[in-house]
């Protein structure tokens, strides 16, 4: 009688324990995969976005149905997006119209049971729907294995690295990854014997799944992640057999990092994403600035600010075109050109357009200008539109002086000419001139202009034109110019070295 109590207790907790031995698959699945409906339609709506997608519903293999979406654009590459946990697709449509502004095509689908997918998250559930949806949008949308990009975000580390290790891929981008489901139990159910039989599969290891992938890897973690500890990523990254990269973000946790960090980071996402290899492997980024370092003892080699910019977009302030490099939009035309100013400045022209910026910033640059010389800034040329320049280079100009139709700074509506003349030797050897070039060359930085084209063909690709001024950011400008390179150098050292 007196141990009554203890005997039922006891075959209580061996039930209970035989239950969760036989149901370990499901439940660790569902600790990780818990499912909420949501509608894209809904949160989109909500956060007043303009999100123009297209919906996919699919049945599964196991008639199930699969709910997408995928986000056209016309480059060749495609990234699969596999999703975090805390919610469905739709709550992770920041980081999906991210990767769309780098100019991909996007698709993504929602885990079973999760938004309007049906089914329930179990592993086989799961390697069906993602070899279904990509199976579909493979067809559909013609889409090459070499020119499949994959990115995951947290607990997308499971079914993604599932997915790779059957499928062939080009790239791969991991964005706070774990080592293991496994791991991650441990971790969060504490290192006890029920514990231990809920994750007994180990199902997912990707430490051990990575060692067999040779395409290059971005991995991207916060040092100060309580969810996924900083020591898992290390792991993969150590496992990963292809060329890797990892970034980490000083004092940053899990959620949300691409909102927070992707406009920093834009400039390694493009180049990862459309370049083979880097000259670094380590990037720490502390406080928005970022720093490259070593792959020996991780010392810090250079630190470059203004890595992250958009070089390619056409309407990006930093937009790069050179003799080899044209607009992607061959008659691109700046949505926000103004007339420029009569203050301080003479439009030898008239009625001159530059964008609303680089005009503002001119006003300035040429108030001070006034000030030193009591002289306007004589604006020789501004914006030139793809047709005009098309009509300087029919008139006969060649290309080292006059840029070819389409390959113009002018067109980026960003440059100006300051006061005429038809060579350097020209213009240097008039007194006034010159004065006014040193000048410029002390101060237009501040104001965020920089001399393109001061160090030659070899160099810039057109011969030196001291009268030529193109607003890049003052920031930017001011790096320049403290670096004592131009835009090209930049470009072709920091932007397109491999
Ligand atoms: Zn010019």
């Amino acid at each position: 009688m007196k141990y009554k109590k203890t005997i039922l207790f006891f075959l209580l907790f061996v039930m209970v324990y035989v239950f969760f031995f036989f149901q370990a698959e499901r439940i660790q699945m569902l600790s990780t995969f818990p499912w909420i409906e949501a509608n894209i339609q809904d949160v989109v709506w909500y956060q007043k976005e303009n999100f123009d997608f297209e919906e996919i519903n699919i049945l599964s293999t196991s008639w199930e149905t699969i709910n997408g979406l995928y986000l056209s654009w016309t480059k060749n590459e495609s990234v699969f997006y596999f999703h975090g946990n805390g919610g469905p697709l739709p709550y992770f449509y920041s980081e999906i119209k991210y990767i769309h502004s780098l100019w991909y095509s996007v698709f993504a689908y929602d885990y079973p049971g999760y938004g309007k997918s049906t089914g329930v998250p179990e592993i086989e559930k799961v390697s069906e729907f993602s070899k279904d949806f990509f199976e579909f949008i493979k067809r559909e949308k013609n889409i090459r294995n070499e020119d499949l990009i994959i990115w995951w975000y947290s607990v997308g580390t499971a079914v993604a690295s599932d997915f790779a290790s059957k499928n062939d891929f080009s790239k791969i981008v991991l964005v706070s990854p774990f080592s293991s489901r496994y791991d991650m139990g441990k971790r969060w159910f504490f290192n006890i014997p029920p514990q231990k039989l809920f994750f007994m599969g180990n199902s997912y290891v990707t430490s051990e799944i990575v060692k067999n992938f040779s395409k290059p890897a971005l991995i991207l973690h916060g040092n100060n992640d309580f969810i996924v500890p900083f020591s898992q990523w290390k792991q993969v990254f150590e496992n990963y057999a292809g060329e890797k990269i990892f970034i980490e973000i000083d004092g940053f946790w899990h959620n949300w990092i691409i909102d927070e960090y992707g406009g920093t980071l834009k400039g390694i996402f493009s180049k990862f994403l459309s370049w083979e290899s880097f000259d670094f492997q380590y990037v720490f980024l502390d406080d928005q600035k970022i720093k490259l370092l070593d792959q020996e003892n991780q010392k810090e080699e250079q630190e470059v600010l203004f890595f992250s910019q958009d070089f390619e977009n056409d309407t990006s302030f930093t937009k790069y075109v050179s003799r080899e490099k044209s607009f992607e939009v061959l008659n691109y035309e700046p949505q926000d050109l103004v007339m420029i100013s009569w203050e301080n400045i003479s439009d030898t022209k008239g009625g001159q357009v530059l964008r609303e910026e680089a005009k503002i910033q001119l006003g300035l640059l040429a108030k001070e200008f006034f000030r030193e010389f009591w002289v306007p800034l004589k604006i020789i040329s501004a914006y030139r539109s793809y047709a005009y320049q098309l009509g300087i280079k029919s008139g006969g100009c060649n290309d080292v002086f006059c840029a070819k139709a389409w390959y113009s700074e002018h067109q980026t509506g960003l440059a100006v000419d300051i006061f005429e003349a038809s060579n350097q030797n020209d213009f240097l050897e008039n007194p006034d001139f010159k004065k006014y070039f040193t000048w410029m060359q002390e101060h237009a930085d501040t104001y965020g202009f920089h001399n393109s084209y001061q160090k030659g063909k070899e160099i810039d690709g057109y011969e030196i034109e001291p009268w030529h001024w193109r607003y890049l950011w003052v920031d930017f400008a001011h790096y320049l110019k403290e670096k004592n390179i131009t835009f090209s150098e930049f470009y072709t050292h920091y932007i397109l070295k491999k």
